[in-house]
């Protein structure tokens, strides 16, 4: 089966082709920097690093451009009850980003656009819509009108707002000609950032980012567009409104592809709700492969319940298959069959936990010739580092058993303090007692 995938446009899996022959051009939409990031984008990110490592292990030339809101209300906001320069905040959150990607292994994106260096771009566009009518001016800015665009709403199969949308990004004015009219171009307020040019004084709206910056790097047409379920309304669709308004082209992006949520307790994870746990401060106790190895346990389409009893199974799997893979030799060959199958399941639109299982199906298979470079190879799109020397992070669930038998230790029973370090033993790990008292190690 060659590759399909499932694209939200059509609700459909289609066949993949991509517009040139051998390349594909691929845009997820990047964070707005004024925070750290969260394990909800975490979940995101590495389901595209992974989608994109696989389209170049097909042999596609893939260009990953991911965009970079750095500059927004929420950044304006933050920086005022900080106390803080706007863009002094939202660079250092710029930076942090870039860091937790490098950790976490998502190293795939070609480009990062950030949206202040595209501010000639986003004016000639909206410049374009104003003269063809399909944008207007009001008091406080230019907006996009939706009844010039028929079309409007054609990704998302609506119009109007609902629950999980990425809402606050619509703007209100009274004087708007009809309630989801979107803002293009936002008039300079006192104490905002502002620049000066031939359509007033001002900065751009959210939406009309993307489609400047897609438009200089890929022109008015590109392969796959990707990012969270809350982007699709009204994000996308209004990314769709300006961009197929202006080039008079259609389809904008050939596939539309969205994660689903990284919930916790059911609810989804967000800057905004609060619920959230930063991605530096779990990989102080997980590994990123740990983290990758249970985003890449979900099908990038469905919502993953994120809980620490998940992680640790996430913990103890990898490890597991770690300790297999130490002991697999190179023997110089490739196991053609086994690689089929990991790409007929990654071909039904990217069906990670399915190549997961033909992985762990040849890491166990004592018979199979080509075990080591067959692994390598899954590896290069999944990110596991099987076989490269990483620093083991103890999991919770192991430092937790280890204190118990220290506690049983010092009350002098050995017999539970015995059965706790077996158990211990059969997770894969082994308690090395010495003089300077007791150290966790992993089992070879
Ligand atoms: P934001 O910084 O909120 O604009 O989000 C950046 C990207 O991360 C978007 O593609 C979001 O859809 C995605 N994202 C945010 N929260 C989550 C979550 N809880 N689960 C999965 N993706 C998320």
């Amino acid at each position: 089966m060659a590759l399909e995938i499932y694209n939200t446009l059509s609700r459909k899996k289609e066949k993949f082709a991509p517009l040139k022959k051998g390349n594909v051009n691929i845009f997820v939409c990047g964070p707005t920097v004024y925070d750290f990031s969260h394990v909800g984008h975490a979940k995101t990110y590495v389901q595209f690093d992974v989608i994109v490592k696989y389209l170049r292990y097909l042999g596609y030339k893939g260009f990953y451009l991911q965009n970079i809101t750095d500059i927004d209300d929420k950044i304006i906001k933050r920086a005022n009850e900080t106390g803080t320069d706007w863009k002094e905040l939202s660079e250092k959150y710029k930076k942090e980003y870039f860091k937790d990607m490098e950790n976490l292994g998502v190293n795939s994106v070609t480009n990062y656009a950030s949206a202040t260096n595209y501010i000639a771009e986003i004016v000639s566009q909206v410049k374009r819509l104003i003269e063809k009518g399909f944008a207007y001016k009001i008091s406080d800015g230019y907006y996009f009108d939706l009844k010039k665009d028929e079309e409007y709403g054609k990704l998302a199969r609506r119009t109007s707002i609902e629950g999980e949308d990425a809402v606050s990004r619509i703007d209100e004015n009274e004087e708007k000609r009809n309630s989801g009219d979107f803002c293009l171009w936002k008039f300079k307020k006192t104490n905002e950032p502002s620049w000066k040019t031939e359509i007033g004084e001002g900065r751009p709206g959210w939406h009309i980012e993307d489609t400047a910056i897609t438009e200089k790097e890929f022109g008015s047409q590109y392969d796959i567009h990707g990012g969270g379920l809350d982007l699709i309304f009204p994000h996308h669709e209004a990314e769709i409104a300006q961009m197929e308004s202006i080039s008079g082209k259609k389809p904008l992006v050939k596939f539309w592809m969205h994660t689903g949520f990284l919930n916790i307790g059911k609810e989804k994870m967000g800057k905004s709700k609060g619920n959230f746990s930063t991605i530096r401060d779990l990989l102080k106790n997980y590994s990123s492969e740990v983290l990758r190895y249970l985003f890449i346990s979900t099908s990038y389409r469905k919502p993953l319940d994120f809980s620490n009893e998940s992680l640790e199974n996430a913990s103890l799997s990898y490890s597991r298959l770690r300790n297999i893979c130490e002991n697999i030799n190179d023997d110089k060959k490739l196991n053609k069959e086994f690689l089929k199958e990991f790409e007929e399941a990654m071909n039904d639109d990217f069906n990670c936990p399915m190549a997961l299982q033909v992985l762990w199906k040849l890491v166990r298979d004592e018979n199979a010739d080509g075990k080591y470079n067959t692994i390598k190879k899954m590896d290069e799109v999944f990110g596991f580092n099987l076989f490269k020397k990483i620093e083991i992070k103890i999991p919770n669930e192991i430092k937790k058993l280890a204190d118990e038998r220290e506690k049983y230790r010092k009350e002098k029973n050995w017999k539970k303090s015995d059965e706790i370090r077996e158990k211990i033993k059969k997770l894969g790990y082994e308690i090395i007692d010495g003089k300077e008292g007791w150290k966790i190690e992993k089992s070879n």
